[in-house]
């Protein structure tokens, strides 16, 4: 009989029960529908009224995800993913990078961002306009973060804003493969090519050796 303290018994004895780390309810749809399917119960910090906010104050995008998928570990009992995500813009030396949310003060809508960065971008030809979206994701039990993955989507930013889908920077993000905005596409399209989509399909590669093996490799 498996020990169910033993933390890899879930894998003989029931599904995995995986939070996702964030109360941004657009984000929160996006990774739902990208882990369609995938053989986890899925919740969310919906869930629980008092998993605590966490200080998004690291340098980069992973140390974020990290910091927050252990916190809401810690706090919650529960495996988390979290992902911390933003737009680097080469024109702003990599900014707003990991203060993309704050870029326009503390309540500013996706509509705020997205004038807040055509402004600081007037006057700055097509060809100095390139930006990439960065994705970290972090999976962690209590006690320990398990892994992270990384993935980047290459673009560029327009000079107004287009279409309606999406959240963020969306409206002004411009990816040159399918020559519309991420606003433009459709939700499936996004995700096909985006960083979070990315790094959410290498997350389930990643989270499916755990799934599929008593115990992780490496472990004796
Ligand atoms: P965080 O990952 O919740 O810290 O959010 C980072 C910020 O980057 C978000 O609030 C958005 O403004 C922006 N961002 C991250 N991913 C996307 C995206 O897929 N589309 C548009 N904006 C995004």
């Amino acid at each position: 009989m498996p020990d169910c303290d033993e933390p890899w018994s879930f894998v003989l004895t029931q599904q995995l029960t995986l939070v996702v780390g964030t109360r941004n309810l657009k984000k929160k749809k996006e990774i739902e529908r990208i882990l369609e399917g995938f053989p986890v119960c899925l919740q969310s910090l919906d869930d629980y009224a008092d998993a605590p906010d966490v200080d998004e104050d690291a340098p980069s995008f992973e140390g974020n995800a990290r910091k927050k998928a252990l916190t809401l570990a810690d706090a919650l009992g529960r495996w988390v993913v979290a992902d911390d995500s933003g737009l680097e813009v080469d024109a702003l030396a990599g900014g707003p990078g990991v203060r993309s949310a704050r870029y326009a003060g503390p309540n500013a809508t996706g509509a705020d961002l997205c004038r807040k960065l055509l402004g600081e971008l007037e006057g700055v030809p097509h060809e100095k306009r390139t930006a990439r979206f960065r994705c970290a994701a972090a999976v962690a039990r209590p006690g320990e973060v398990l892994f992270t993955v990384e993935a980047r989507c290459e673009g560029c930013i327009t000079n107004e804003m287009r279409g309606k889908g999406g959240f963020g920077y969306d409206p002004i993000f411009f990816y040159p493969d399918y020559a519309r905005t991420f606003a433009e596409m459709s939700p499936d399209e996004k995700n096909s090519v985006s960083h979070r989509g990315r790094a959410l399909a290498m997350f389930k590669a990643e989270l499916q050796k755990y799934l599929k093996h008593d115990e992780p490799a490496g472990r004796s």
